[in-house]
């Protein structure tokens, strides 16, 4: 058992490598940077990410800027569709279809949640799966579960190549991931066996989640419910993903501060557990980052290309 716990925590120093999520997914980005180079240098070939936003949800707002100015930076092109919240599903079907058949976009994302009289699964379905940059057809999501290929989805991809860094060797460990959901549990949990690592996948009907918790060498948390992993759930020296991203109001001398926490207690966890990502700077970034990565995997793809022949 832990030795430490939220009340126990307080007299233990912290243990845990902190993983950087920023520097990892800067790295990333670089390494982006340097196919899409290649790919304009050796093949002519500039990959395009088309995003398409329905409505005026300010969250949405934020994440299509950021993924703007990215797809920028790495020397991609950025194409951006901007429709009324009254858009009919009909209406989004037929600016798909023409994506489709834009020879110049390899990657369309459609930023989520879309207004009520849409059916984000027919949307996401429509998307051609070789340009589905977030992989959340069921196209791809077969591929992941039956092959163990396809387009990834961009934030367990994030989540893997942490801790691919971070680690070490995941054949044979255990592996616990909280959350079902299709964009991130459920996903996370196939990569996790296509590495070998011995999977239980935890969810609202999980009993006992703190002793599954306990058991596992590796940690994903995917729920959404500010700071529920406590740091006496989290075996010593394991290494904890911390996907949850809740927005808080904490008390602080000034009054009342909104701060963005993740699933897992992190002060006592830190305490606890041997790496852990923090909230913010851990998988957010990485997340985008991914995104980059999976359209200049779509562009290779479509051209017959070897993305890792890329970048020497
Ligand atoms: P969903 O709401 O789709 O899924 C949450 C999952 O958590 C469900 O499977 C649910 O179980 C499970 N759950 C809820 N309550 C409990 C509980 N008390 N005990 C155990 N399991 C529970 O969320 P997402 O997967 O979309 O996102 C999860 C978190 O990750 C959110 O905070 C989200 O903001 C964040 N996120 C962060 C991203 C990033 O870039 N860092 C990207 C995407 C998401 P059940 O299925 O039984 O309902």
């Amino acid at each position: 058992m832990p030795e430490s716990g939220p009340g126990a925590a307080s007299g233990t120093p912290p243990r845990a490598r902190i993983i950087d999520g920023r520097a990892a997914a800067a790295g990333v980005r670089a390494e982006v940077s340097r196919q899409v180079a290649a790919l304009a240098a050796r093949h002519g070939i500039t990959p395009g990410l088309a995003v398409i936003l329905v409505g005026d949800n300010a969250a949405s707002e934020i994440y299509v800027r950021n993924k703007r100015r990215q797809t920028r930076e790495v020397g991609m092109r950025s194409f951006e569709t901007r429709l009324a919240a009254s858009t009919s599903q009909a209406e989004l079907l037929g600016h798909i279809a023409r994506l489709n058949d834009d020879a110049t976009v390899h990657g369309i994302l459609v930023q989520l949640p879309l207004p009520r009289q849409i059916d984000e699964r027919v949307i996401i379905d429509a998307i051609a799966p070789g340009k589905d940059v977030d992989g959340f057809s069921v196209i791809n999501t077969g591929l992941l579960a039956a092959r163990g290929t396809g387009m990834i989805p961009c934030t367990p991809l994030g989540c893997l190549l942490l801790l691919k860094q971070h680690g070490g060797d995941l054949n044979g460990q255990r592996a616990l991931v909280v959350g079902r959901s299709n964009i991130v549990g459920k996903p996370m949990v196939q990569l996790l066996l296509r590495e070998n690592c011995t999977v239980t996948v935890a969810h609202s009907r999980t009993r006992e989640l703190a002793d599954e918790c306990r058991r596992a060498d590796i940690l994903i948390a995917a729920i959404g419910r500010p700071q529920m992993i406590k740091g006496d759930w989290i075996r010593p020296g394991a290494i904890v993903i911390d996907v949850g991203i809740n927005r808080q109001s904490l008390p602080s001398p000034a009054g009342p501060r909104e701060m963005l926490v993740g699933d897992v207690d992190f002060d006592a966890a830190v305490r606890v557990a041997g790496a852990i990502t923090p909230v913010p700077g851990g998988v957010g970034p990485m997340t985008i980052a991914c995104l980059l990565r999976n359209t200049v995997t779509a562009a290779c793809a479509r051209h017959g290309i070897d993305p890792g022949g890329l970048s020497g």
